[in-house]
């Protein structure tokens, strides 16, 4: 008789012939990350260490861990391991129902963007209102692998284009922060996008709303209008803990004319504890704006993406790409690394998120750094040229392995395993399929006729 490789060594381990721990004793721990760099910004903790997993939580973390406790044992050294990244800023209510419209085919949805670039959790930014963020709850964060948060857009119709988005009678705070209040901790802020008008309505309405629900408001301030300026809504219309994207776009006056650096309003926001995020898109980043920020010290809170089907496409790229922008504007891996976990995860006071305490969701990334030349663009499609890349190696989601760029959790196809095949379900949502099989197979239920 004959047996495909994998399949005499899972015979093998039926038949107690492995020689891998698990035969051994029932082992207290599903998984360990090994050895890697680990970065937890809030625990303080930066330098090497062994991480255990439990039942989709955080459960040891320490200088070294007997890879016998866990079923699965996975080498991370040389890498960074950080909280599973938050990306504040993304468009994923993907519907077929609508042409040019982020609440339909403009969205992506998410498990195809997220966990190959280490983001494991997600926000949407008000691609949905109070009228149809239940039918984007049903249809796509339901349904997801990727933990999808939302931001409701203060526009009951959320974001279906002006027609809709430009529609003062549709600004119900009342009826916003409602919905927000039966989906605590789902439904995570208020949006207000895309606005042309001269009213100050939208940005009253959304403060309105997050006041009620006790969340945070995030603003792309639309069009710019001399009746509503900047420096109104960072210096008195928005609350401290409030978030502005598009930060660096230069589109609203985040610019000082004169000195090039961050206006009065960008400084008079930060200074009153209004957050500032990145969120790049498809035109709100700017190399002649973001430079001279940055010089100045007018670094982002939160880098994010406003991730959708033409962003993701053009200098936007992804997460990583967009940490690389700010590593190639002279920030620190673990200042970008901050700006990925604990920083997003406290502005939207989910501070369960973005960390990797004992008891806290095993959402985590493991990255390496490549150097080389690389080059980076905006939204004039203008580059700045960096030396380092990050890659994301391995995403861990709830306590499963959920991509893995190289296969470093995967055993030689022609050795013996090092992990107990039945309990892969532990550690892993790849699915284990035996020698020969298809997926053609698995559905047959009775002749065909
Ligand atoms: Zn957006």
């Amino acid at each position: 008789m004959v047996f495909g490789k994998s399949l005499f060594w899972k015979a093998a381990v039926v038949a107690g012939m492995c020689s891998c721990a698990a035969a051994a004793h029932a082992q207290q721990y599903d998984m360990i990350l090994a050895g890697g760099h680990v970065f937890d910004p809030k625990n303080h903790v930066d330098g090497t260490r062994d991480i255990a997993v439990k039942d989709g939580l955080i459960a040891e973390v320490a200088d070294h861990i007997d890879p016998k406790e866990a079923v699965k044992t996975i080498d991370v050294k040389d890498y960074w391991v950080t909280p599973g990244l938050i990306d504040l800023h993304v468009h994923v209510y993907r519907s077929p129902n609508e042409l040019r419209s982020y609440a339909g085919v403009l969205s992506v949805f998410p498990d195809g963007f997220t966990f190959r670039t280490g983001v494991t959790t997600v926000v949407d930014a008000g691609s949905s209102g109070w009228r149809n963020f239940e039918d984007f709850k049903a249809n796509v964060i339901d349904i997801s692998k990727t933990r999808v948060l939302a931001d409701l857009n203060i526009v009951g119709a959320g974001m279906r284009g002006a027609k809709y988005e430009d529609n003062l009678d549709d600004m119900d705070g009342e009826a916003t922060a409602k919905m927000a209040l039966k989906y605590p901790g789902v439904i995570v802020g208020i949006k207000s996008a895309h606005f042309t008008g001269p009213e100050w309505k939208p940005y009253e309405q959304a403060v309105k709303a997050g006041t009620i629900a006790n969340i945070p408001v995030m603003i792309d301030y639309g069009a710019r209008r001399i009746e509503r300026p900047l420096y109104g809504l960072l210096s008195e219309k928005l609350r401290p803990g409030d978030i502005y994207t598009h930060t660096y776009s230069g589109l609203r006056g985040e610019q000082d004319s004169q000195t090039g650096g961050p206006s009065k309003a960008m400084l008079v926001g930060r200074q009153r504890g209004i957050y500032f995020d990145v969120g790049t898109g498809g035109g709100s980043f700017s190399w002649s704006v973001a430079v001279p920020l940055m010089k100045d010290g007018f670094t982002p809170d939160s880098i994010s993406t406003d991730l959708h089907i033409d962003s993701m496409n053009s200098g936007t790229k992804d997460m990583l790409n967009n940490a690389d922008k700010f590593l190639a504007m002279g920030q620190t891996i673990p200042q970008v690394l901050t700006e990925m976990t604990w920083n997003p995860a406290r502005e939207i006071k989910q501070t369960q998120l973005g960390n990797l305490s004992v008891g806290a969701p095993a959402d985590i990334a493991v990255l390496s750094v490549e150097h080389g030349h690389y080059g980076f663009v905006d939204m004039y499609n203008t580059k700045k040229t960096g030396t380092e890349k990050l890659i994301c190696q391995l995403t861990v989601r709830a306590g499963k392995v959920v991509w893995d760029l190289n296969g470093i959790s995967s055993d030689d196809w022609d050795q013996a395993p090092t992990s107990d095949p039945r309990l892969a379900k532990r550690w892993t949502s790849f699915t284990e399929r035996p020698f020969g099989s298809s997926r053609a197979r698995a559905p047959f239920n009775g002749p065909i006729k």
